[in-house]
């Protein structure tokens, strides 16, 4: 299959594209396109056969459910039995936006969009091109992270092209992503709303809509139960290089990450190194890549995966990356980093 990228300015969209990728929608076939968290791979989310081929595509487990991706608040009530009133409160206050909601789901959404459960989670992204998109293609477009399966979530068309070049017929390139990290999810068929995955919607944000909300248990590395979203047992974003975090105060981390460079290169192993614009002057070995700036927890999520994706390019089979616990989104910073790290952190 001839893979076509195009070009699109958020601020002027060419309808003519939009029509070309809502027919291949409709037909069935995969659109990938971008989102203001990463870049998505859009199917159908009504035909079984059209999500069939977003597993194929990224070799995706077919226990991982789908996210429904809607444009319009009237397009909720056919794909959900029931609207819960947290629902709508939190619609009216972040849709469109980076929260993807867990309802219990209608019969017209197939089990192959929700990997065979009762329920379906959607989202309305914040995004001109993807809301264009959804509504011409149908207005109930199912779409994960538009990677393989493993490999970290794309920020960039680029990054698309990379996993998905003549396995998807359309890729709509509207440059770079700005969050970067993918949305957060809250489970909402119990009493008390649950996040499954952090995003750059906090746990703080949604109790001030809704009142308590808890934090799925199995999230924590050490817990017995699994996570409530399937796809979050996966070990995603795992990088070619061994990836370990390196925790405690700045300078003891830059010192140890120091050490611990000088230890491998002496050993001749090529280390990589994650830091930020207030450290990376003070790693004088290793290649040396800049997350971003501290006083912006966006410019730190937004590179994210793309640096992940550079270190796969460059011959690190090492990286040790400064921690990022602190601001509102260091969570869900720390969750992807966490696991693409396997959980290996190094304390000082
Ligand atoms: P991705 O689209 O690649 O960001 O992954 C979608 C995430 O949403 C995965 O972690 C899924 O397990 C989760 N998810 C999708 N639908 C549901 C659902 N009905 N219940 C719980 N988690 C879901
Ligand atoms: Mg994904």
């Amino acid at each position: 299959m001839q893979t076509i990228i195009r070009k699109v300015d958020e601020n002027c969209i060419d309808e003519m594209i939009m029509k070309e990728a809502g027919a291949l929608l409709k037909q069935g076939a995969l659109v990938a396109f971008p989102t203001e968290t990463v870049y998505g791979l859009g199917a159908n989310a009504l035909d079984s056969e059209a999500a069939a081929k977003i597993y194929a595509a990224k070799g995706r487990p077919s226990d991982n459910p789908l996210i429904v991706h809607i444009a319009d608040m009237d397009a909720l009530p056919l794909i959900t039995a029931e609207i819960p009133e947290a629902a709508k409160k939190l619609a009216a206050k972040f849709w469109p936006g980076p929260l993807t909601m867990v309802m219990k789901k209608s019969e017209v959404v197939p089990y192959g969009t929700t990997g065979g459960l009762d329920t379906v989670a959607v989202r309305m992204p914040a995004h001109p091109i993807a809301l264009e998109m959804i509504r011409h293609g149908g207005g109930y477009i199912a779409a994960p992270s538009a990677n393989t399966s493993g490999r970290p979530s794309p920020t960039l068309a680029s990054h698309v092209a990379d996993d998905m070049d003549g396995i998807v017929p359309l890729i709509l390139d509207g440059g770079a992503v700005g969050i970067g990290i993918e949305s957060t999810i809250v489970d909402l068929t119990d009493e008390i709303p649950t996040i499954l995955r952090p995003g750059f919607i906090t746990k703080e944000m949604l109790q001030e809509v809704v009142g308590e909300v808890q934090i799925d248990k199995g999230l924590d590395a050490d817990s017995k139960t699994p996570p409530k979203a399937p796809g979050m047992k996966y070990r995603h974003y795992a990088p070619k290089a061994e990836l370990m975090i390196v925790e405690g105060s700045s300078e003891a981390v830059v010192e140890k990450i120091n050490a611990l460079v000088k230890e491998n290169e002496e050993k001749g192993i090529c280390t990589g190194i994650i830091g930020t614009e207030e450290t990376v002057s003070r790693y004088p070995a290793g290649i040396v890549k800049c997350m971003g700036t501290r006083n912006d927890e966006l410019s730190i999520s937004s590179h994210l995966y793309g640096i992940l994706r550079e270190f796969d390019e460059s011959d690190a089979k090492v990286i040790y990356s400064e921690s990022f616990e602190e601001g509102a989104m260091g969570s869900a910073i720390m969750n992807r980093l966490l696991k693409a790290a396997g959980h290996k952190i190094i304390h000082v």
